[in-house]
């Protein structure tokens, strides 16, 4: 690795670590530890910083909540550059709010404050644990809804430089879109306007609905992306609920979910993927594409 000391100059002291134990930034709690970790909570400073890594030809790794990658590895040697923030912002029109929100704010706040603001359209996205951003780049979805359905357009950073995109140019399809091999750093929503109560009401139901289907502990959400059946049922089938390696174990509440059980590490949770996809592919001749993201060195 390079040495990266000009990142002094981008970013607050506060915002640069070194050997920085990850475990309680990513939701399934694998422990690794990230060389160089800088956090970042707005576009300027994301941009000045990617594009001196880039310049420096330093790779990196952008970082959210954590809540869809799994730490192959126990030591990251490039750095991680995590997104945090929040900056929404509301600009009323006709028919509702164009809402622009950093990447790196929580989904669960604009969920909020879209509560807050008689925002309509985002119910449904009450319980994901993910940034923005992070919903964006794996169009995240529940309840028949997906960030597709409510993005207007995207701003990102690829090949020293930044460019926007509306919704109808950023290759949306079921848990994924073309943002794959950029950083997104700011995304406008188009929500139209709604009754404050109906709204809240919307989203506390989708919120107890959620609450009654989840897996208990740490985990990284769905492993595996639904085919025409859904992955929870095939991987059911075969008999591997309650099946671990190590702390590595299948949900006994929902199949298609790895829980860390307490010191599971990200190979376990690896091998454990690859026992799943052999015995489904056996069974019901169905190869399983993850929808989690392995991280390794
Ligand atoms: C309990 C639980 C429930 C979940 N429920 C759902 C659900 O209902 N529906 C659903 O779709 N998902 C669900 N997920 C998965 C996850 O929350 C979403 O995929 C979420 O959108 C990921 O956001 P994140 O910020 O955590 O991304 P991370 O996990 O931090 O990153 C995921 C990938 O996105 C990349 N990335 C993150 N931010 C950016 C950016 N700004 N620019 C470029 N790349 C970026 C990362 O490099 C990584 O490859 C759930 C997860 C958990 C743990």
């Amino acid at each position: 690795m390079k040495n990266l000391d000009f990142i002094h100059k981008i970013l607050p002291e506060d915002n640069i670590s070194s050997d920085q134990e990850l475990t309680n930034f990513n939701t399934m709690h694998l422990p690794c530890v990230a060389k160089h970790f800088f956090t970042v909570n707005n576009d300027k400073m994301l941009i000045k910083t990617i594009s001196l890594l880039d310049a420096v030809k330093e790779n990196y790794i952008i970082l959210g909540n954590g809540s869809n990658v799994i730490f192959k590895s126990k030591f990251i040697d490039k750095a991680i550059i995590h997104l945090s923030g929040e900056d929404i912002r509301f600009f009323p029109k006709t028919d509702g709010y164009l809402v622009s929100v950093f990447a790196g704010v929580p989904l669960s706040k604009v969920v909020h404050k879209c509560i807050k603001m008689g925002a309509s359209g985002l119910e449904w996205a009450v319980g994901i644990p993910g940034t923005i951003g992070g919903a964006v780049l794996m169009n995240a979805g529940a309840n028949s809804s997906s960030m597709s359905s409510v993005v207007h357009k995207v701003t990102y950073y690829k090949d020293l430089s930044v460019h926007t995109v509306l919704n109808k140019d950023c290759g949306f399809e079921y848990r994924k879109s073309n943002f794959g091999d950029c950083v997104i750093i700011r995304v406008v929503l188009f929500l139209p306007y709604g009754n404050v109560s109906t709204i809240k009401q919307k989203t506390e139901e989708f919120l107890a609905l959620r609450r009654s289907k989840s897996a208990k502990g740490y985990s990284a959400g769905s492993v595996f992306k639904n085919q025409d059946k859904p992955a929870g049922y095939l991987i059911e089938q075969t008999g591997l609920k309650g099946f671990s390696f190590g702390d590595a174990l299948v949900s006994n509440e929902h199949a298609n979910v790895i829980v860390n059980n307490g010191q599971a590490t990200g190979k376990e949770v690896c091998k454990l993927m690859k026992v799943i996809q052999k015995k489904v592919y056996k069974k019901f001749k169905v190869r399983l594409e993850p929808e989690v993201k392995i991280i390794e060195n």
